[in-house]
């Protein structure tokens, strides 16, 4: 399959989990890649990966929360590759507590790396894809956004990025970009392990748990959330903007 031959495409925080897991799921269908993370070591793991399969993809460590590196990553890509049609918006991080013992830092962290992030990257990613007039942006909120305890920050900013998305497309839809955010449940990641073993559990009994809440009776896998992310970024849902798409395995 080449959905996305002679595509440029950038997912931040994609040296694992959910992030890991679209980059080789757009690769595979024909994009090159750019593979962006915090460790531009962990990154061009994946990089190899893709790499050995035929895929053609760029590792780039780059701190999304700031804004020269975001500068300085997009410019990269442009170099590299001419043009930038997909931003998928993927890097993200929690600092859970209740609200009581939440410190400021907890707070602005998880605001900035979660929330702010997607505005410097969409800000520097539409000057091109303005440009081409074509863009796909695709954000990544969270269940979590209607509300979970420990979580104020976090869903503060799962939250606000539904709102910035709906924005995003309205503003961007004149230029033919579509932006659009997925909201996961419950999915196995680093991020849910470390949830796990925050409250004293180990992963396998923490998802056993999240399963049992869980209509479908399990919880998700990474390729569950990066096969929507696909059909987001591709023209398949040419006329979709604006949206959050929840991926919960049925949880309401
Ligand atoms: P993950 O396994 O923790 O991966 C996130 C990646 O983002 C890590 O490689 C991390 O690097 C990187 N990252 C963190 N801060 C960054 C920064 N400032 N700049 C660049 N990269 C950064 O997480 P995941 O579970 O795949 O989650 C991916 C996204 O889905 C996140 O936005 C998350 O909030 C969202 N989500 C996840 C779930 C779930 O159940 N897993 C549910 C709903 C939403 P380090 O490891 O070096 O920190």
């Amino acid at each position: 399959m080449s959905r996305f031959a002679g595509k440029v495409a950038v997912v931040t925080g994609a040296a694992q989990g959910i992030g890991a897991a679209t980059a080789r799921l757009l690769a595979a269908d024909g994009a090159s890649v750019a593979v962006v993370d915090l460790s531009e070591e962990s990154a061009q793991r994946v990089v190899d990966e893709i790499v050995g399969k035929g895929g053609t993809a760029l590792a780039i460590g780059a701190d999304v929360s700031d804004e020269a590196a975001v500068e300085a990553m997009t410019a990269r890509v442009v170099e590299a590759y001419g043009r930038l049609d997909i931003l998928v918006n993927n890097a993200g991080i929690t600092r859970d507590n209740m609200l009581f013992k939440m410190s400021a830092a907890e707070w602005n962290q998880v605001l900035t790396v979660n929330l702010t992030s997607i505005f410097l990257c969409s800000k520097a990613a539409q000057k091109h894809m303005v440009a081409q007039k074509y863009g796909k942006i695709v954000n990544l909120s969270s269940r979590s956004a209607l509300g979970n305890r420990g979580q104020a920050n976090y869903a503060a900013a799962k939250a606000g990025v539904q709102g910035l998305t709906a924005t995003l497309a309205i503003e961007l839809g004149p230029f033919n970009i579509t932006v659009n955010a997925v909201a996961p449940g419950y999915i196995a990641t680093a991020m849910t392990a470390a949830t796990a073993e925050r409250v004293g559990s180990s992963p396998d009994e923490h998802q056993k748990m999240a399963a049992e809440r869980t209509p479908l009776r399990r919880v998700g896998q990474p390729e569950e959330v990066a096969s929507v992310i696909a059909f987001l970024a591709s023209d398949e849902s040419s006329y979709v903007s604006g949206q959050t798409l929840y991926i919960n395995g049925g949880a309401r």
